[in-house]
């Protein structure tokens, strides 16, 4: 899945929901990962977290107990935020989603890491032109927005702020790469980048087609379940186009392009979210997954995810 990564010690400064999966993404692929919160007790969780998963990874036949042992002997907790930076040629920034905190970690960082390091944030929405204004580090920073979680999800965009050098950018797709995820380069900001922008196309024609009574929850979800889902593990939009026509995506678009524009200029209008239609919607999910414990469909999910991932490595496009 991965190589040797050309980045041998990385810091990750935040260590929430994002950083304590971004630390397994590193140990996992051979770096030393130094690990700092401004609450220890983060750090803690991400350790024992860490632990815990990689000893379900060995029950379930993912890891070797020996591959284990290597991974959590590569992490260490810091206290001193200057300790975890100190020769560390990433850092990963997965602190709270606000603009003057995200800009006040970032003069830390920047006056703080060696020269050379590669400074990252996993922001959601912000843009690295604004995080990184006034910085003399701005050229070496840029945006590396995981998915959720990016130990199980590879996908990375990648978006360099107006001052970011391009050749941090090479450095950056290319250092992911190595660790095993799957970077994927924006060319200019746009709110939501590219994954929640499609999510959020797709939730509000979900959406609509329930409320305007075209059909249910479970066969609207069951459509994607069961039906472009277990294509688009493979494949995306163009992808998808290319093999649905006998002369690939160039004929499906011309063919079908009149019947998109029409069905396009018919999708539903963003729906209002409303608490009353949010119980609707939860009353329908609660009677689709028949009372399994949330729990359990997570750890289901999370293990045939990496199955999948297992599968994709037999992929004809390299
Ligand atoms: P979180 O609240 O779980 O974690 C944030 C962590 O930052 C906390 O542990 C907090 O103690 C720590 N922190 C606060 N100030 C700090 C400082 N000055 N220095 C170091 N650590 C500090 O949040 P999260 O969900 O892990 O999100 C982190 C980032 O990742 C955000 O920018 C978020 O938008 C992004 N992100 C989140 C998700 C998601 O689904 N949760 C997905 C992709 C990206």
């Amino acid at each position: 899945m991965s190589t040797t990564p050309p980045i041998s010690a990385v810091a990750v400064v935040g260590t929430g929901v994002i950083g304590r999966s971004w630390a397994q993404v590193f140990a996992r692929a051979g770096c030393a990962t130094r690990l700092y919160d401004r609450d220890p007790a983060q750090v803690k969780k991400a350790v024992a977290q860490l632990a815990a998963d990689l000893k379900r990874d060995v029950a379930e036949g993912f890891e070797t107990p020996a591959e284990a042992a290597a991974c959590v002997a590569r992490v260490s907790a810091q206290s001193e935020l200057g300790e975890a930076l100190a020769g560390s040629g990433y850092i990963q920034e997965s602190g709270p989603e606000d603009l003057p905190k995200k800009r006040a970690i970032f003069a830390d960082l920047d006056r703080l890491a060696d020269p050379g390091a590669i400074l990252a944030s996993s922001t959601s929405a912000m843009d690295m032109t604004e995080i990184a204004a006034g910085l003399p580090g701005a050229p070496r920073c840029l945006v590396a927005h995981p998915v959720n979680p990016p130990h199980l999800i590879p996908v990375v965009e990648v978006l360099p702020g107006k001052a970011t050098d391009p050749e941090v950018v090479s450095r950056t797709t290319a250092f992911l790469r190595a660790v095993g995820q799957t970077p994927v380069l924006m060319h200019r900001y746009a709110p939501g980048f590219l994954l929640n922008r499609m999510q959020a196309a797709l939730i509000r024609e979900a959406i609509h087609l329930v409320e305007s009574g075209v059909a249910d929850v479970d066969a609207v979800d069951a459509v994607i379940r069961d039906g472009l889902g277990l294509r688009w593990a493979l494949m995306g939009p163009f992808g998808v186009g290319n093999t649905n026509a006998d002369g690939g995506v160039r004929e499906y678009f011309t063919r079908y392009g009149k019947a998109y524009i029409e069905l396009m200029n018919d999708l539903g209008p963003t729906p209002a979210f409303t608490p009353e239609q949010i119980e609707r919607w939860g009353r329908a999910t609660d009677a689709m997954t028949g009372g399994v414990p949330r729990d359990r469909l997570r750890a289901w999910r999370d293990r045939l995810v990496r199955q999948i991932r297992r599968l994709k490595q037999d992929d004809p496009t390299g």
